[in-house]
C-alpha cells in the first residue's frame, strides 16, 4: 500500500457481523478513505436468530432473509457472492471458490459458526443441524412430508411422528417452543390424532438451559410439557443413527427427525488458515485483532472472549457480533488515520428466548420477563437489530408485530 492509493477493508461473512460492520463503515468513511468490499456465500443477508421458526414451519423462510443489495450502500462497498476457502495471513490474501484470491490491507472475519457435535457419531449424516436459510427449508419440509406419509404406510410409523431435539440450550428451547405450536396444526391437516406426536427435547447437562435463571427455566420446561414434550435431562446422546439416537445409558429413541442443537464451533476457514484457534475460535485481543495480527479483525462466532466476571468465555450471540462490529467499524477507521484504537466493552442487555406463540422467558437488566411481555420484548429485540441495520424503513418492511 502507498500513501496515494486506498486501503482495501476485505469484509468476510453477511451474518449480523459482516452486515453491521459494512453499513457502519459506510457512514464512518468517505469514499477517498478506503475501498471496502464485503464477501457472503449467498446474495442475501439472513437472520440467524428467526430461524428456529422457519426450520418449524411456523415463518416462511423468506421472511428471515434480505437481499444484501437492498441494505448495503452500493456506492460505497463492492459485494462478491462467493465462499470464502482460505486466508493467507502472510500475504494479505483470501481464496474464494469461483473467483479466485482477492487482496486486502484490512480483514475482518466474520463468518460465524458450524454445529459443534462433541465427537458424538452420526450427526451429519443423520441429523438435521443446518441453522441457515437452506437447513431450515429443509427441516420443515421434511416434517411435512412425515405427517403426508403416516397415513400411507401400511403398517403405523410411530418414528415419522417422533421428534427429537438434541441439547435444551437456547437453539433447542426456541425449536421446540415453535413445533410444539405447530404439531396441533399439522395433525389437523393430515388426519393425524394428536397422542400419535412424540416430541423429546434430550440434554447432557443437570438441567435445561444450564446457567441460566432456575425459576424461568422451571416456566418454559413446564410450558411445554403441557404442550406434550417430553424432557430427558442429564442424559447426553452417543450417538445418531439413521433409526434414531442412542443416548450414553444406551435407551434408544427412534425417530426419523433428530433436530441437533447441542452448541457451535468456529467457522472451518479459522482452522484451515491457521489461526490459533479453541473450537474454531479466535481468542482475540482487547480492541478485537487476531493474536500477533495487526490488520486482521475476528468478530461475532469466529471470536472468542472471556467474561473477566465470569472468568467464562462470552457465549458467541447476535448481541455481541453487532456489537463488535461497531468497535471494529470505529477501530477500522483508527487505522487508517493513524489513531489509537479503541477496546471492545461487551454490553450484555440480557438474554430473551422465545418458545413459540405468545411465550417467551428473559431476563432484561435484573427483571425477569415470561409470557406474553417476554414475547413482546423478545420482537422489539429482533426489531431493534433491524434498526440498527436499516433505521425505521428496514423496521417498517420487515420488522416483527410485537402484539
Ligand atoms: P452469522 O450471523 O451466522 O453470519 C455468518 C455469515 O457468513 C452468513 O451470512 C453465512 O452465509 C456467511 N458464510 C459462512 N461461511 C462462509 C464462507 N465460507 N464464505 C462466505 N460466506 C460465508 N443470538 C442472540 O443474540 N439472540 C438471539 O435471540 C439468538 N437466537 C438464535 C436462534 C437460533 C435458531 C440460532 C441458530 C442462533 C441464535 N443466536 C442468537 C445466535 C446468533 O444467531 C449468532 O451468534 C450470530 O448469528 C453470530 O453472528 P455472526 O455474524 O458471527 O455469524
Ligand atoms: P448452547 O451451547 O447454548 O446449548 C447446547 C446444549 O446442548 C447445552 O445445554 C449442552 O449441555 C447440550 N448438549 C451438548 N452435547 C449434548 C449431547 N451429546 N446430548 C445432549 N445434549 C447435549 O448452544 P445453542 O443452543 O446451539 O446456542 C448457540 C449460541 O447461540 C449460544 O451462545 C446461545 O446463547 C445463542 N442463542 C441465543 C438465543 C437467544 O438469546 N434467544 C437463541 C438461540 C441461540
Amino acid at each position: 500500500m502507498t500513501l496515494a492509493t486506498k486501503p482495501t477493508i476485505l469484509i468476510l461473512g453477511g451474518g449480523y457481523g459482516g452486515m453491521v460492520t459494512a453499513t457502519k463503515i459506510a457512514k464512518q468513511l468517505g469514499q477517498n478513505d478506503a475501498n471496502v468490499t464485503l464477501v457472503s456465500k449467498h446474495n442475501y443477508h439472513y437472520q440467524t436468530t428467526w430461524l428456529h421458526e422457519p426450520a418449524a414451519g411456523t415463518m416462511h423462510a423468506d421472511r428471515t432473509r434480505m437481499p444484501i443489495s437492498s441494505v448495503i450502500n452500493e456506492s460505497k462497498i463492492n459485494f462478491i457472492q462467493d465462499e470464502v476457502q482460505e486466508i493467507h495471513r502472510e500475504e494479505n490474501k483470501v481464496t474464494l471458490k469461483e473467483k479466485g484470491q482477492v487482496d486486502y490491507d484490512y480483514l475482518v472475519t466474520a463468518l460465524g459458526s458450524v454445529p459443534e457435535t462433541f465427537g458424538v457419531g452420526g450427526v451429519f449424516e443423520h441429523a438435521f443441524s443446518k441453522w441457515t436459510v437452506n437447513g431450515a427449508r429443509e427441516m420443515k419440509d421434511h416434517i411435512e412430508y412425515l405427517f403426508a406419509k403416516y397415513n400411507n404406510e401400511p403398517e403405523p410409523r410411530d418414528d415419522y411422528l417422533t421428534f427429537v431435539v438434541a441439547g435444551a440450550g437456547f437453539t433447542g428451547m426456541e425449536f421446540i417452543g415453535e413445533l410444539s405450536e405447530r404439531i396441533p396444526h399439522l395433525c389437523e391437516e393430515y388426519d393425524i390424532p394428536k397422542n400419535k406426536v412424540k416430541m423429546y427435547v434430550i440434554e447432557a447437562a443437570p438441567t435445561a438451559l444450564p446457567g441460566f435463571d432456575p425459576e424461568l427455566v422451571e416456566y418454559a420446561m413446564n410450558l411445554l410439557e403441557n404442550r406434550g414434550v417430553e424432557f430427558k435431562i442429564n442424559q447426553p446422546i452417543s450417538e445418531v443413527t439413521a433409526d434414531g439416537v442412542i443416548l450414553k445409558d444406551g435407551e434408544e429413541i427412534k425417530s426419523k427427525t433428530v433436530v441437533w442443537a447441542t452448541g457451535v464451533r468456529g467457522n472451518p476457514v479459522i482452522e484451515q488458515s491457521g489461526f490459533e484457534n479453541m473450537r474454531g475460535r479466535v481468542k482475540v485481543e482487547k480492541d478485537l485483532r487476531a493474536p500477533g495480527e495487526d490488520n486482521i479483525f475476528v468478530i461475532g462466532d469466529c471470536s472468542l472472549m472471556i467474561n473477566e466476571e465470569t472468568e467464562r468465555p462470552f457465549p458467541p450471540t447476535a448481541q455481541i457480533a453487532m456489537q463488535q462490529a461497531e468497535t471494529v467499524a470505529v477501530n477500522l477507521k483508527a487505522l487508517i488515520k493513524g489513531e489509537s484504537l479503541q477496546e471492545f466493552k461487551p454490553d450484555i442487555k440480557g438474554t430473551v428466548a422465545s418458545l413459540g406463540g405468545k411465550e417467551a422467558i428473559g431476563i432484561v437488566g435484573n427483571k425477569k420477563l415470561y409470557g406474553t411481555s417476554a414475547n413482546f420484548m423478545k420482537k422489539m429485540i429482533d426489531n431493534r437489530y433491524l434498526w440498527i441495520l436499516g433505521g425505521a424503513g428496514l423496521v417498517l418492511k420487515r420488522g416483527k408485530n410485537p402484539f
